[in-house]
């Protein structure tokens, strides 16, 4: 279930695994990408913390609410719209519920429909459709998020920018797929 505190704790966390790890997500999207998906979500975090911290929301809505809005506003990079998009659309959720899986899922929906994208195209929703449904299969672990940002290297990418290499895009993991492995290692550790 998500409340208030564990949501507010997930994206703290979240925000210090990507600062920790800023560098390591740019690189991994230079050889397929531009370089910057790193620095795109350290400067988003940055200022869903500020935005957070300012604003002190009282719901989980409206913490996904702010969360959304912020990095909508604050990163230019594809990944900044959609997780917003998946921000945006959790708050909606959570207008009705708080139970984790149909929130997260209105999330992956989101992704989806802003991409125009689906599992197997080698982007972030490789890792959010297997971590959700092992989340319904209450089935979720560390080795399993790590598994599948790992399986994301024998996708051919056909979205976003790593879609301009093509095939040279096999053999690397997608940036993406691996920020989204922080957000749900944070739920976990969150205790949501
Ligand atoms: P940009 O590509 O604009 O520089 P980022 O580098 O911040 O943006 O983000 C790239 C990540 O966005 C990719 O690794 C991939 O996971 C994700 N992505 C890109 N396009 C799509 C899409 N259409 N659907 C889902 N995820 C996508
Ligand atoms: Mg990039
Ligand atoms: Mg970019």
């Amino acid at each position: 279930m998500f409340t208030v505190d564990n949501l507010k704790k997930s994206l703290q966390l979240f925000k210090e695994k990507i600062d920790k790890n800023k560098d390591y997500l740019s690189e991994l999207d230079t050889p397929i990408g531009d370089g910057d998906h790193g620095n795109n979500m350290a400067r988003g975090m940055e200022a869903v913390s500020e935005s957070l911290q300012s604003k002190e929301p009282q719901t989980v809505q409206d913490v996904f609410k702010l969360t959304a809005m912020a990095l909508i506003s604050k990163v230019g990079g594809a990944s900044g719209p959609l997780y917003g998009t998946a921000m945006m659309e959790m708050a909606k959720a959570a207008a009705t519920t708080s139970e984790v899986l149909p929130i997260l899922e209105a999330g992956l929906a989101g992704i989806e429909k802003r991409g125009n994208s689906k599992p197997g195209e080698k982007t972030m929703l490789d890792e959010w459709a297997p971590a959700i449904e092992a989340i319904k299969k209450d089935m979720l672990t560390e080795a399993l998020l790590e598994s599948a940002v790992e399986a994301t290297k024998e996708i051919t990418a056909t979205k976003g920018r790593a879609s301009y290499v093509g095939e040279r895009s096999i053999g690397h993991i997608d940036p993406g797929a691996m920020s989204s492995m922080y957000f749900f290692q944070s739920l976990m550790e969150a205790g949501v």
